[in-house]
């Protein structure tokens, strides 16, 4: 049999043993131990019991506001609220090609790192929507190296921000694929839960998922996550809402936490958590001890709650640090959350892989099955365990059987005085 590629001796994720993978017009073909002797493709790579995976995800990035780090000042105090106040003062001053440019160069890094699919909060609250046009053009610029969906985001608020809900209705009208919120920004507690119905609404509307950034922060009584799980389950939007952040969870008092994780399940709302900008966002009004401000990712998988993660930030006002790494924030979740039990660091890739395409509701077209597209990963790692140690070399990237991404490891020699040639250092434990 003639194929376009194969893979062979991959290691599959939660799989025994080696397989052969074979790809044929942009789809897997054939997934078998070994594939028959007469099998033969354009191109062969070996990948000698490395893991193979479906291509991650970033469920949750501010592509407008990425790589603005510095402009017009840098955030002195790091807090979230200075961040909001530094991107109103830059708001104002974007150009579409200003956007576009920063987007795009963002998008080659996430590609490079294994990120095949991004969903974007794209802030509307400006009255030009200059952000939003540039990203509706980036999404169609980007298709051949990654799938990008739009989220329209108030970052002031629908009802606190004049013109809100035309806004909100607007960015829809131009083509957003996902309704946002932000119902603990607005003004009181009842504008909030307007501000939640209020997505809903529009989303009912337009036929569209649901995603608001919700709860962001540490005030153990701002509780919007509830409304939002119950307009789920009274319009009957079941898997098709996601709430982000949710960082107040972290300081609910147990029996409510316990209570809202149940509805949340009951529901099928989707969690986002955030890990880079919650741990450096969160807790600023603390003293010691300092929460750590993440969701409750382990309670809610433990309870179904299928919770995915974002990278947020990459170098902007609120966090100035990243380079759009995947497997990098999935790592930083497993230290915050104590993910670190042997089947636990397996669930963690799920986050930014299985779960993360359940969020995005690409899971149809997603994974390493036959029949699918062609998308995967080759690590230099030979399993989740060590990916999550490591965070290695993404070698291969491919999106429909085509390789938009490669990279070259890096090597580390140890001299010794005697041994001027040097041995290299593998970071892997010796047999
Ligand atoms: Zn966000």
């Amino acid at each position: 049999m003639q194929y376009d590629l194969i893979i062979r001796h991959a290691q599959l994720h939660r799989h025994d043993g080696l397989v052969d993978i074979a790809t044929k017009d942009g789809h897997f073909a054939s997934i078998v131990g070994e594939l028959p002797s007469d099998s033969s493709a354009t191109r062969e790579i070996d990948a000698a019991g490395r893991l193979v995976v479906p291509p991650f995800i970033d469920a949750h990035v501010h592509l407008d506001a990425v790589l603005t780090v510095g402009r017009p000042r840098y955030n002195t105090t790091g807090t979230l609220l200075e961040g909001i106040q530094i991107w109103s003062e830059l708001k104002p001053g974007l150009s579409r090609e200003d956007v576009k440019k920063r987007a795009l160069e963002e998008i080659r890094w996430e590609v490079a790192q294994g990120t095949l699919h991004i969903r974007s909060h794209v802030d509307v609250c400006d009255p030009n929507l200059t952000a939003l046009r540039a990203l509706l053009e980036v999404r169609e610029e980007v298709r051949d190296i990654c799938n990008l969906q739009l989220v329209a985001f108030p970052q002031d608020g629908i009802l606190s921000f004049p013109n809100g809900r035309e806004l909100m209705r607007q960015a829809m009208e131009l083509g957003c694929d996902v309704v946002g919120g932000i119902p603990h920004y607005e003004w009181t507690r009842d504008m909030g839960v307007e501000d939640v119905h209020y997505a809903f609404a529009l989303a009912r509307e337009f036929n569209r998922d649901i995603d608001c950034h919700c709860d962001e922060t540490d005030d153990p009584i701002s509780r919007f996550t509830e409304v939002m799980a119950a307009d789920t389950i009274q319009q009957g939007w079941q898997g098709r809402v996601t709430a982000s952040h949710c960082t107040a969870m972290h300081s609910y008092d147990n029996a409510y936490a316990f209570k809202l994780i149940r509805l949340l399940a009951r529901a099928q709302v989707n969690v986002v958590a955030n890990p880079f900008d919650n741990v450096v966002l969160q807790g600023r009004f603390d003293t010691y001890p300092k929460r750590r401000g993440i969701t409750r990712v382990k309670e809610l998988l433990v309870a179904g709650v299928n919770v995915a993660l974002g990278h947020d930030s990459i170098m902007d006002p609120w966090f100035p640090l990243g380079k759009g790494d995947m497997l990098a924030a999935a790592q930083l979740a497993l230290f915050l959350c104590h993910m670190s039990g042997y089947d636990e660091i397996n669930a963690v890739l799920d986050l930014i892989t299985t779960n993360a395409a359940r969020t995005l509701r690409v899971q149809d077209s997603y994974g390493i099955e036959e029949g699918k597209p062609a998308d995967f990963l080759v690590l230099d790692a030979p399993s989740a365990f060590e990916a999550l140690r490591l965070v290695p070399a993404r070698l291969h990237v491919f999106k429909s059987g085509r390789e938009v991404a490669y990279t070259t490891p890096g090597k580390s020699v140890i001299k010794r005085q005697t041994d001027q040639e040097g041995e290299e250092v593998t970071f892997r434990l010796k047999p």
